[in-house]
């Protein structure tokens, strides 16, 4: 009976793979307003009367949950934690209860299921609760009764029965979850953008769709930045074997594959820039008079990831991207580790098989910047990236030069060393 964890052998727990059954998931702009929720209805009604068991996983309504986080802290600086995700999971009900509302308006059938009622288990760290398992007994006894099921993105049940979040952009691991648990190799997460990009379209408007991409190649690309896909829903497709499709609501043309054998699959000798992925918001935090040891504990019992860390006589310097600035800070304190923070600056990496050439494409990074006038704050490597901390307001400059720089600009990703 059991779905998914967050780790264990790819297999685990499957259910007998259901004919037919597709799990759909929808983010924020995709069901940002009544007229969204409406076209979204017509689609998953439009599947249905085909013949498809369709499982729809939704986010809150775009804004909605960053509007509820602006009211806890208008309340207080650092919210209770059990508090601030009872709060932060309503949006969800609201989008599925919606959609509900306009399959049955469109002459379909249709049940929202919260996470409590569906199955959806995490453990019991608030915020960034981890999944435990997925029941597919509760959905799969709905699509028996011939309903379209809509299921609350973002959420889980505690083992007190409380409830949980997944993260920001955690419906997306909801979605990989339940299609697990479900037995099926494919998700699709339709968003607002038509596919996986070389980097944000947003910032970088010459950026192109990739067609297919790795689980590994997507997973630096999220950890890097790229919000497109939440990395912990990548880390679980990866580790459940499920390919997912990314692909835009507002229109009908393929998007991007994850996994699914494409390119990523197989190693490329010799590297590969896959993309460049950015943090808008990216803050160096300086904790004087302490090592790391007591940092890295303190922040780890709170569940918060950290980035680089610098370990220098009078303290330690650190990133923790993702994470909120406010309960940083409040953590350490609470530890009696009271720091400051640099808190005007984003990152910027080249992301891809790059450890044969790191030097190379790290004086490519570097000279591009200073080219551009960029002054970077901290410089990373690793295998798969190049980072630079440079100030917020450099980040799209850093982000479009860069990608110029590596000649991402057609669907192919990059020999490392050809660019620069
Ligand atoms: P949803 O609400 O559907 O979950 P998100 O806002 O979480 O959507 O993610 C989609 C956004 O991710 C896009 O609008 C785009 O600005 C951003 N994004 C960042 N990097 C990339 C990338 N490499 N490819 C595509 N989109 C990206
Ligand atoms: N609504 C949640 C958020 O805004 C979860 C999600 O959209 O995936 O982060
Ligand atoms: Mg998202």
């Amino acid at each position: 009976m059991t779905g998914p964890a967050e780790s264990g052998h790819p297999d685990a727990g499957r259910a007998p793979g259901g004919q037919g059954t597709v799990v759909w998931k929808f983010g924020g702009t995709s069901v940002g307003d009544v007229d969204r929720l409406r076209a979204v209805a017509a689609r998953l009604v439009a599947a249905n009367r085909a013949g498809t068991r369709v499982v729809a996983v939704l986010s809150a309504m775009g804004g909605s949950t960053d509007d509820l986080v602006r009211q806890a802290h208008q309340v207080a600086a650092v919210p209770e934690p059990r508090e601030l995700d009872a709060l932060l999971s309503v949006g969800e009900g609201v989008s599925c209860a919606l959609a509900a509302i306009a399959v049955h308006e469109l002459g379909g059938r249709a049940v929202s299921l919260t996470a409590a009622q569906a199955g959806i288990y995490s453990d019991a760290s608030h915020g960034n609760a981890r999944l435990l398992r997925v029941d597919p007994g509760p959905i799969t006894a709905e699509l028996d009764r011939g309903r379209i099921v809509l299921v609350t993105g973002y959420q889980a049940v505690s083992p007190r029965g409380d409830v949980t979040t997944l993260g920001r952009g955690g419906s997306d691991a909801s979605a990989i979850a339940v299609a697990s648990a479900l037995g099926l190799r494919e998700c699709v997460i339709f968003t607002d953008v038509p596919g996986v990009f070389t980097a944000d379209p947003r910032v970088v408007p010459e950026a192109s769709k990739l067609t297919d991409l790795g689980h590994d190649e997507m997973l630096q690309l999220a950890d890097s930045g790229a919000k497109v896909l939440q990395t912990r829903a990548v880390e679980l497709a990866a580790a459940h074997g499920i390919d997912i499709h990314v692909r835009s609501s507002l229109s009908d043309e393929p998007g991007t594959l994850v996994g699914g054998g494409g390119r990523g699959a197989t190693a490329v000798d010799g590297g590969r820039v896959s993309g460049i992925a950015h943090f808008g918001h990216d803050p160096i935090f300086h904790i004087p008079g302490t090592g790391a040891g007591p940092v890295s504990a303190a922040l780890a019992k709170a569940g918060i990831a950290v980035g680089s860390v610098i370990v220098e006589a009078v303290g330690v310097r650190f990133t923790a991207p993702g994470a909120e600035t406010a309960r940083v800070l409040a953590t350490l304190a609470e530890q009696g580790l009271p720091g400051t923070v640099r808190d005007d600056l984003g990152s910027v990496s080249v992301v891809g098989s790059l450890a044969t050439d790191r030097v190379a494409v790290a004086a490519t990074v570097m000279a591009t910047l200073q080219d551009e006038g960029v002054t970077v704050q901290l410089f990373t490597t690793s295998p798969n990236r190049v980072s630079a901390h440079v100030p917020a307001t450099d980040v799209a400059t850093a982000a479009r030069a860069l990608h110029r720089a590596f000649g991402l600009g057609a669907d192919q990703a990059l020999e490392v060393g050809v660019g620069g």
